[in-house]
């Protein structure tokens, strides 16, 4: 099954959209069923999680960290990741260029918009977002290529249109900006639900979980 929706993904989406499958709680082996489908990217949310099956999947693919960073797991983290989505801060964007300093490496990033603006989520809010970009490019371990974000929860994916269309302004936006590290290249949003909403809105790339693998089974 996981191999057919993939490839209907694949044949849906067409060569300009990337898709990164969102693999948090799955098998190795359903995640390799999704590589051997042609998935060339996972996003992970759990750098634990993301050590138990690094082994197993190894670097034929890319690995985008997807989950919301810790401090004190960022230097696994810089191990272990391609790219990481979810930069929200300058503080953990500085810890991100120290371990990337320490490993001689440049680590490309996206900066998480919260979009709806929610408490609860993480993100940072679409006004601050170019400030935080303009520091944040000054780090030379960090290469700014995108931007991120979730919206808000809807069983609707029409209600996250309007957060969408928020953040593909500010990618447009800043897109232009001659800013040292960064080149805005990639706008990720839109999951199993929303992914087409989120590329009538600009995408260019969707994280996708259900759709390829199924129902995640949780235990609560
Ligand atoms: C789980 C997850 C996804 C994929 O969600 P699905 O609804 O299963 O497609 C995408 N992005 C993030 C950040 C996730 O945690």
């Amino acid at each position: 099954m996981i191999k057919e929706n993939v490839q209907k993904l694949f044949a849906q989406l067409g060569p300009t959209v990337k898709i990164v499958a969102a693999v948090k709680a799955r098998s190795v082996n359903e995640i390799l069923e999704a590589i051997d489908a042609g998935i060339e990217i996972i996003g992970e949310n759990y750098v634990k999680e993301a050590e138990g099956i690094y082994q197993a999947i190894g670097k034929k693919v890319k690995w985008h960290f997807i989950g919301n960073l810790q401090k004190n797991k960022v230097k696994k983290a810089v191990e272990l990741f391609d790219l990481i989505e979810t930069v929200d801060s300058f503080a953990i964007a500085k810890e991100i260029d120290t371990c990337a300093a320490s490993l001689n490496k440049i680590i490309p990033v996206f900066v998480e918009i919260n979009s709806a603006k929610e408490k609860s989520k993480f993100g940072v809010l679409p006004e601050q977002a170019e400030e935080l970009i303009n520091e944040i490019s000054r780090l030379p371990h960090l290469k700014v290529m995108g931007l991120m974000t979730m919206g808000p929860y809807s069983s609707n994916p029409e209600d996250l249109r309007p957060y969408f269309a928020l953040t593909k302004n500010i990618f447009e936006k800043l897109k232009p900006l001659n800013l040292t590290n960064m080149q805005m290249l990639y706008l990720s949003m839109g999951m199993s639900d929303s992914y087409k909403v989120a590329i009538e809105e600009g995408a260019n790339m969707v994280r996708i979980g259900t759709r390829i693998f199924g129902a995640r089974h949780n235990s609560c």
